[in-house]
């Protein structure tokens, strides 16, 4: 339990960091937390789980840990999270430079293939990542006295995962240990009710007034717009650097080398000669990160060229201009190719204000986002968490191998033939329980074949001329029914297999369909309707004129997640994340627009697009998961 005694208050003398100049042990007293000091130190140590809500900039990351080992916790060992390496090392390096002591000895990191800490070091920063992989060896990490969850508003993965184990872990271990969760958003508050008995404490954060300015115009390359955007600021506006948001490294190297020959030339409003670009993303080498928390060469203005790492996880001094293209690189799940893949993405407008915070940190700012204000305010209001954006197989199975059968979202991953299900069936999880719940019906056969033809790229082809397009409207005109895509699909594979097999290529050139897509899926569907027999299931198909009731709710059982209902507009709203989604127009219902469906996947273009879908009956939704959907159909 959580001990009754507030730290004793105890002087800090500024030898406590020989390394940095006056001047910087000043700035250190005037960040927020100084301020907070008392009551942060406070709120850890008479909770045994504490939220600390804080802007970035605040000084959280480097100087919680710190206030905790100079007071009750010196003899202890303290772990500080954060979701990506490059944030664990910089913070790491920071401190130990405000301490005064090596990396790896007092303070320390490990990350993934790279540990800097002995068993000496107190304060460890490590990632979210690797914290869970300590955890699997030892589920109560019981050699530290303080966990600190940092950036718990990104909602990872792994930051969910390890707060489900620590939510296990408050219940079992005895001694007198401490959870913080930081955050730099309110809503992750949302954790105290997760954590019984948690508290909220919040750091009064300085902000500056930032000026937001949007472009008239919606931009046809962001990475045009954001150069030129950069040359423009440095020759109009005062001293002050600049943070541009970009997606990844390539663009980010290829504008800091544009920028080297560029602005070489463009002399800066406050006549600094030059731009001094520096890049900063996750795969930098460790070196080359330092560069971009160092001062600019004298006379010239820097200008970083950023992931959404510059968002929260890393502080830069020295800002006053932001730029904002506005998109992200996201780990998303691609279910035609069964990958998680990396996408680039808009942002939320959460992830907008934090950018825009940016440049207010230390004087007025300004921010430049790269888009219309029409497009912000069409911007989802907050982040997915990535546990509802990614192949759900990758992170049940790395929840199940750690004992989590219950980390909140997860909920619905009990049923239990999924398991045997999943590991003998080389399907998607959506698909393994499509077929066990077509199984339970009747129609196992038909649901085989929709995953089949799930599995394989366009069945129709579209032809090149304006005769071949009208000629597959009509073919796909003849299989269409009224139940969607899968239905349809079903259809056109139970067409092909009823027709002789010498006179299928015929067939096929008739009905405008692809022969060698037919064959793949033909192939796919014997192979699952041969492992369902093997596993003992009723390979049953339901009667040519049968209505596909049962199908439709297998369907549900396997894509509740992609459940969306229609709105007043015309367009859908998906059910668990309120994400807005439009039907894509190569659907058979595209026209007919049911009330609510399921859909296979997501396509982003300039709009969200679902693909591949069935209309189902909203009340099978909690009829069929309830553990899902009574809570969101309530809302
Ligand atoms: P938070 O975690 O609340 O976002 P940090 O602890 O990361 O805040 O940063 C607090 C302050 O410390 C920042 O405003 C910045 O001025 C300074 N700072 C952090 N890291 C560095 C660094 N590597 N070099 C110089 N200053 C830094
Ligand atoms: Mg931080």
């Amino acid at each position: 339990m959580a001990s009754q005694h507030p730290p004793k208050r105890r002087k800090l003398s500024n030898e406590a960091f020989p390394k940095l100049r006056d001047a910087e042990v000043q700035k250190l007293r005037e960040l927020p937390v100084w301020e907070a000091r008392q009551a942060v130190l406070e709120g850890i140590c008479s909770n045994q789980v504490y939220v600390i809500v804080g802007e970035t900039g605040s000084g959280k990351t480097t100087q919680i840990p710190k206030f905790l080992h100079q007071s009750r916790f010196k003899k202890d060992k303290i772990i500080c999270t954060q979701p990506r390496r490059v944030a664990a090392i910089a913070n790491a390096t920071r401190v130990a430079k405000e301490m005064g002591c090596k990396l790896g000895g007092l303070v320390g990191y490990a990350v993934r293939f790279d540990d800097a800490s002995t068993p000496e070091t107190k304060i460890r920063y490590v990632t979210d990542g690797l914290l869970l992989r300590e955890a699997v060896a030892d589920p109560l990490l019981q050699q530290y006295k303080v966990i600190i969850v940092d950036e718990a508003h990104e909602r990872t993965l792994d930051t969910d995962a390890l707060l489900g184990l620590l939510k296990r872990m408050q219940r079992v271990r005895k001694d007198d240990f401490h959870i913080v969760l930081m955050s730099a958003t309110l809503d992750a508050g949302k954790y105290a009710s997760f954590f019984p008995g948690a508290k909220v404490g919040l750091v009064q954060g300085r902000q500056h007034t930032v000026q937001v300015m949007y472009t008239k115009q919606a931009q046809e390359s962001y990475l045009d717009a954001a150069l030129t955007t950069v040359l423009q600021i440095h020759a109009r506006e005062p001293v002050g650097d600049i943070l541009a948001f970009l997606t990844g490294q390539e663009e980010i190297d290829a504008l800091c080398n544009l920028v080297r020959s560029r602005g070489l030339h463009t002399k800066g409003a406050d006549g600094q000669e030059k731009l001094h670009p520096v890049a900063i993303y996750a795969a930098l080498p460790a070196e080359q990160q330092a560069q971009v928390f160092e001062t600019a060469p004298l006379g010239t203005r820097k200008v970083i060229f950023a992931t959404n790492i510059a968002e929260t996880a890393l502080t830069i001094p020295g800002l006053r201009y932001v730029v904002d293209t506005g998109v992200v690189k996201q780990r998303s799940y691609q279910s035609r190719a069964g990958v998680d893949l990396l996408a680039v993405v808009p942002i939320s407008k959460a992830q907008a204000r934090q950018r825009s915070g940016r440049a207010g940190r230390e004087a007025p700012g300004k921010t430049f986002r790269l888009y219309t204000e029409a497009e912000f305010e069409k911007l989802e209001a907050t982040t997915t968490p990535e546990i509802l954006r990614v192949n759900l197989a990758s992170a049940v199975l790395q929840l199940k191998a750690l004992g989590i059968p219950d980390v909140r979202a997860f909920d619905f991953v009990d049923p239990p033939p999924l398991p045997a299900l999943m590991a003998r069936l080389p399907v998607d999880p959506r698909y393994a329980k499509i077929l066990l719940a077509a199984a339970g019906s009747g129609c196992a056969e038909d649901a085989a074949a929709i995953v089949a033809m799930a599995s394989v790229e366009q069945v129709f082809i579209s032809g090149r001329t304006e005769q071949q397009r009208q000629a597959s409207m009509q073919a796909r005109q003849r299989f269409r029914r009224p139940q969607g895509d899968h239905i349809t699909a079903l259809a056109v594979l139970r067409a092909f297999l009823a027709t002789g097999k010498g006179k299928r290529g015929e067939w096929c050139a008739q009905n405008c369909i692809s022969g060698r897509a037919m064959q793949r899926c033909h192939r796919i569907f014997d192979q699952l309707c041969g492992l369902l027999q093997a596993m003992k299931l009723p390979l049953e198909r339901l009667g040519d004129n049968q209505d596909p009731e049962p199908l439709q709710r297998a369907l549900t059982c396997g894509l509740f997640l992609h459940a969306a209902r229609r709105q007043p507009d015309g367009t859908y709203k998906v059910i668990g994340t309120g994400q807005e989604v439009s039907i894509h127009p190569s659907s058979v219902l595209s026209g007919s627009k049911p009330d609510c469906i399921v859909f296979n996947e997501l396509v982003f273009t300039r709009r969200n697009y679902a693909r591949t879908m069935c209309s189902i009956q909203i009340p099978w939704l909690t009829e069929l998961v309830p553990s899902y959907f009574t809570k969101h159909i309530a809302r």
